[in-house]
């Protein structure tokens, strides 16, 4: 079945095909590294990770790019307020490349507990300035310009298709509100590609430029990044629904005016709020939950990650204490079933190798494949986790599938829903368990056995059934070395 993604852009779920066949661009607005990120950012990066995960088991390969801003982003979106890293130094008493740094590495520390694979290609924004020049060139050239009170505006009027992704109305957009807005604009929802002067006298980072020195607006790093990155047109666009009126209508204005090629991005993908108190989870309001403040509260990361999962991405989500509770039950029982089952494998079959050791059989086969058919089937409608996560449930609960077919299934399902739930079958196996080290080291000399009669199937499966078994081998002159994957020591045979 092929995948279905709802396109912001049509407010259809379309069919994904990428424009190269087996390869999809991917770029998904990354943080503002001016503070922790909050958990409701977390959500929207634990979206992006299952559809990556989601196209790399369908044999795409995903060139996943994101941005790390660290210069220009005001705090309302619109160009009004401050300058989140600006204020943030000052108020911490560091320098805005310090609080950048800080941020950022605590971002992947979250993002790694999570496990949040990492993206192909991470990008600041300060280290690509002069793509953004290059841009804004071009955009100029393409005349969507002005300048104003010292300032580069894009003219939003000159733009055809501007609001198309938000169903925005140009007449609107032109007679909209304009208190609070910056009075060098033409029209309020006009926005800035580079700042010269204004209020921030204060700017810790500029940079010489056409339109003097200054500093880039925010939307203009990711319309540069992608396209440095992805080409000029790509397949996907992601971020939360937040970003639709603004950030990313404004970044499809930046990128088609400068390109003058239509669409610019093929599929927009959005994920809705997590919200707390029925209120905006938000970073800038200060009052926000971080990863660390629930694991504070004795929380792994991967309950959040459970939790998340729980819900669809396309549907707002409440958090509460009580809500998270019930996830981290849920995961407790799905382990400790995973770990009776390994259990019951390695009582009644220590080998079970499907088709090696008299492994189970062909109708079996079939009902592990009709549940994995249902859980793709799931991940292929809008990546359906919630439908997903019960299709889980349902193999671990099928009495009519055996253990070691299910363990296999659990594991496939686990590379896309990333729980880490192969570390149930290896944390109480450690190298030091003589059980388990009697069983690997058996294994191991089978598969030199079959190496050895240059039977190298069964090596490869045997390899296989070690890896599924949490273990990596490597051979080496002196033996094969192995060790548990969540572990950093080495056994010698
Ligand atoms: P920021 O660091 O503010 O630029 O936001 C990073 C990402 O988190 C963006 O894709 C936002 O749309 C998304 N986001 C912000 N707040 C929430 C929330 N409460 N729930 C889900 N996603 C959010
Ligand atoms: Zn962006």
């Amino acid at each position: 079945m092929p995948l279905y993604l709802y396109n912001t852009l049509s407010r259809k779920r379309e069919e994904f095909i990428p424009t190269k066949p087996g390869e999809a661009g991917f770029y998904g607005c990354g943080p503002t590294v001016y503070n922790y990120a909050h958990i409701g950012n977390l959500r929207a990066y634990v979206t992006h990770d299952i559809l990556t995960r989601v196209l790399r088991e369908r044999g795409i390969k995903v060139n996943h790019v994101m941005n790390i801003t660290d210069v220009g982003h005001l705090s309302g979106d619109n160009d009004s307020g401050e300058d989140k890293m600006v204020k943030s130094a000052a108020e911490r008493g560091k320098t805005v490349l310090e609080i950048a740094d800080f941020y950022t590495q605590s971002f992947f520390d979250d993002m790694d507990q999570m496990n949040i694979l990492r993206p192909s290609v991470v990008c600041k924004a300060t280290e690509h300035i002069p793509e953004m020049i290059a841009l804004i060139r071009r955009i100029e050239e393409n005349g969507y310009t002005y300048n104003a009170g010292g300032n580069l505006y894009f003219d939003i009027s000159r733009f055809e298709r501007y609001g198309d992704l938000a169903m925005l109305r140009m007449k609107e957009l032109r007679a909209g509100a304009r208190t609070g807005v910056d009075e060098n604009k033409r029209n309020p929802g006009d926005f800035v590609l580079w700042f010269t002067r204004g209020k921030f006298e204060n700017q810790a980072l500029v940079w010489d430029s056409p339109w003097g020195r200054g500093y880039p607006g925010w939307h203009i790093e990711c319309s540069a990044m992608s396209i440095k990155y992805l080409g000029e047109q790509f397949d996907i666009h992601a971020g939360g629904i937040d970003h639709i009126p603004i950030h990313h209508t404004n970044e499809i204005a930046q990128s088609e005016g400068a390109t003058g090629k239509h669409p610019w991005v093929r599929y927009w993908v959005h994920n809705e709020f997590l919200v707390l108190d029925r209120e905006k989870m938000s970073k800038s309001e200060g009052k926000f939950l971080t990863l660390q403040s629930l694991m504070e509260r004795g929380y792994d990361p991967l309950d959040y990650r459970y939790f998340l999962i729980g819900g669809h991405y396309r549907n707002q989500l409440q958090f509460s204490w009580e809500s998270l509770e019930s996830a981290r039950n849920s995961r407790k029982s799905l382990l400790s079933r995973i770990r009776s089952l390994a259990a019951s494998v390695s009582e009644t079959m220590p080998l079970g190798v499907p088709g090696i050791s008299g492994g189970p059989g062909e109708a079996d086969q079939k009902r592990q494949n009709a549940r994995l058919l249902a859980f793709d089937e799931a991940m292929d409608d809008d990546l359906s986790t919630p439908r997903a996560l019960a299709e889980l449930w349902g193999l671990l609960r099928n009495n009519d599938i055996s253990p070691p077919m299910i363990l296999q299934g659990v594991l496939y399902m686990d590379r896309v829903l990333g729980l880490k739930l192969r570390n149930a079958l290896t944390e109480e196996q450690e190298e030091g368990d003589p059980k388990f080290a009697a069983e690997i080291e058996e294994l191991i000399d089978r598969r030199a056995a079959a190496k050895a009669k240059r039977d190298f199937t069964l090596a490869d499966e045997i390899r296989d059934e070690l890896n599924r078994r949490g273990v990596v081998i490597e051979d080496t002159k002196t033996g094969t070395v192995w060790r548990c994957s969540h572990r950093g020591t080495e056994n010698s045979l």
